[in-house]
């Protein structure tokens, strides 16, 4: 990985054998010139990458990561939802990311404490939920991102958080050593708001993580 890095993409960095933080930040920098997650952490798809000479960009970082959560979504790996809890108002997680990889802001509800807008999903959430897939190997049902009705002050209305109902293919019910690994998962990520049935009375059923 090194010697691919350091000569086939010309990365300032000695071939030690050993993933010391210059390496670490070598696959930072790698990554991000393929749009790939900023995790430091060579996955499948990082290495996929570093070997086929494979790009994710679709024209911005967001896209990428957006365009691949749909390719997730097609192939059953990751289910987006395509309603708003029965709603049909086009801010379900399926079009909130169909918006973003089409470079798009994604829509809010109109209903309960829905601010009725549009806003673009932070590049970080995209990232996130896409490593939570590539780099964990997580399968998960999302059913909200900026869509639904959520606390007044919610990370979802500003485009930042993701409500998770169903982790590789168990419903989260009460807390559980599945939903305690995914929270840190989405921490060990960046992200900044992780609430579940380990720690919020008010998330027993869902997962929430926001960046
Ligand atoms: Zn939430």
């Amino acid at each position: 990985m090194q010697y691919l890095l350091r000569n086939r993409y010309g990365a300032s960095l000695d071939v030690t054998g050993q993933f010391g933080p210059t390496t670490e930040d070598r696959v930072l920098a790698f990554q991000k010139s393929v749009c790939l997650g900023e995790t430091g952490v060579v996955g499948r798809y990082t290495w996929n990458a570093l070997v086929a000479r494979r790009s994710f960009c679709t024209g911005n970082t967001q896209g990428g990561a957006a365009q691949r959560l749909l390719d997730h979504n097609t192939a059953g790996r990751i289910e987006l939802w395509n309603q708003t809890f029965g709603k049909f108002d086009g801010a379900d997680p399926l079009s909130n990311i169909r918006d973003t990889a089409a470079g798009k802001a994604a829509k809010t509800s109109c209903y309960g404490t829905a601010p009725c807008t549009t806003v673009r999903l932070a590049t970080g959430l995209v990232n996130g939920m896409a490593a939570l897939r590539e780099q964990y190997g997580y399968s998960y049902f999302v059913t909200a991102i900026s869509g639904a009705s959520h606390s007044a002050t919610s990370y979802h209305y500003a485009g930042r958080a993701v409500d998770f109902g169903t982790i590789n293919g168990v419903v989260v019910s009460g807390d559980s050593t599945l939903s305690r690994n995914f929270m840190q998962a989405c921490r060990n990520l960046g992200a900044i708001e992780v609430l579940g049935p380990s720690n919020d009375p008010n998330h027993q059923d869902h997962v929430h993580c926001a960046w």
